[in-house]
């Protein structure tokens, strides 16, 4: 925690005029369609990937093709151990790729367990448009991106490959909650995701999520950035959501889904998220308190809300008004958990 608020305090020093403003809502609602609609995304590194997204809202494009290009530049312009080409690996060494992609209008597509391909996202996007699927897992969603005319490539870094090295002396499995994040081999962040959700001058919904999950799982581990309904869902109807944090919880919890279907009932999306984080809670009181899970939801008229588990989860917001904004979620347990 301690690691992780220098780390903030830092970017506010070096990244622009970033801003980080606890639980403030982004703007108001309505002008955020009016005004060429608005994107938001986990993490501190979502604030640029909210801006290759913006590049596409602010020229009308729709929302589906700004959250693939935001997903796309977190999978090869930032060097992150936990999102596309600088991954960590699985503790085979291997590193694998899970990405999703869903448009407002239901249709999505996802990739899973996918090794050497370096735009899990795009791959997605091409299930979902171009096969009667779904879903394309390991080798065979490796064929088919290549027939597609995606380049099989090795991904794993020689930073990566050392921090698998380092770990192997080792050898434990444990999550960690919100460590400062390490650009530097033998970086100790070990999960997180890109989970994008986008609003388009259109008023229509789109979101993305990619990943290379957690670091040192099993090999063929699946998480939930892939899976419709966990880790990524969106309906025009109603709103959309997206997670992070240990999948193996939204799975249990279909927790995505869950966020979106509370706001059908009513909810604004920071009562669905602090909801949902509830339910998480209920299922596995022990087990919550030293693990991260962190929501966060955009409504069709484009009001924000997030909610996690512990301190440490900041979302970034871009729209017309402001493109490299920073918020802090709002947690269950205080900082002592962490
Ligand atoms: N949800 C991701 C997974 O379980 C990891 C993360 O977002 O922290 O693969």
């Amino acid at each position: 925690m301690k690691g992780r608020r220098k780390f903030l305090g830092d970017m506010a020093l070096t990244a622009a005029a970033a801003s980080l403003a606890r639980g403030v809502m982004a703007g108001p609602a309505q002008s955020a369609v009016a005004s060429g609609g608005r994107v938001v995304s986990t993490w501190d590194f979502g604030v640029g990937a909210n801006q290759a997204a913006w590049r596409k809202l602010s020229a009308g494009g729709s929302a589906l093709d700004a959250v693939e290009q935001g997903a796309r530049w977190a999978e090869s312009e930032l060097c992150n151990p936990t999102v596309g080409r600088c991954g960590n690996p699985d503790r085979d060494g291997v590193l694998t790729l899970d990405a999703s992609i869903m448009d407002g209008d239901g249709r999505c597509g996802a990739v899973a367990a996918l090794e050497d391909i370096d735009h899990p996202v795009s791959v997605a996007r091409r299930v979902m448009e171009d096969t009667p699927h779904v879903m394309l897992v390991g080798e065979g969603a490796q064929q088919f991106a290549m027939a597609q005319g995606f380049h099989k490539q090795r991904l794993l870094t020689p930073e990566a490959e050392q921090a698998w090295q380092e770990w192997r002396e080792r050898a434990e499995y444990q999550p960690r909650i919100n460590v400062e994040r390490n650009l530097k081999p033998g970086n100790k962040e070990n999960h997180d995701t890109l989970g994008m959700l986008a609003i388009d001058g259109n008023g229509r919904l789109a979101g993305a999520c990619t990943t290379s999950g957690m670091a040192w799982k099993m090999h063929g581990r699946v998480g939930d950035s892939p899976l419709i309904g966990a880790g990524l869902y969106v309906d025009n109807e109603v709103g959309a959501a997206t997670a992070s944090g240990v999948g193996e919880e939204m799975i249990r919890n279909a927790a995505s889904f869950l966020v979106v279907e509370l706001m059908r009932q009513g909810m604004t999306p920071m009562q669905a998220c602090r909801a949902a984080i509830a339910r998480v809670v209920r299922k596995r009181p022990e087990a919550s308190k030293s693990l991260q899970v962190c929501f966060l939801a955009m409504s069709r008229d484009g009001e924000v809300g997030a909610f996690a588990l512990h301190p440490g989860f900041v979302y970034a917001v871009c729209d017309a008004g402001r493109q490299d904004a920073l918020h802090a979620s709002d947690a269950v347990y205080d900082g002592a958990a962490t």
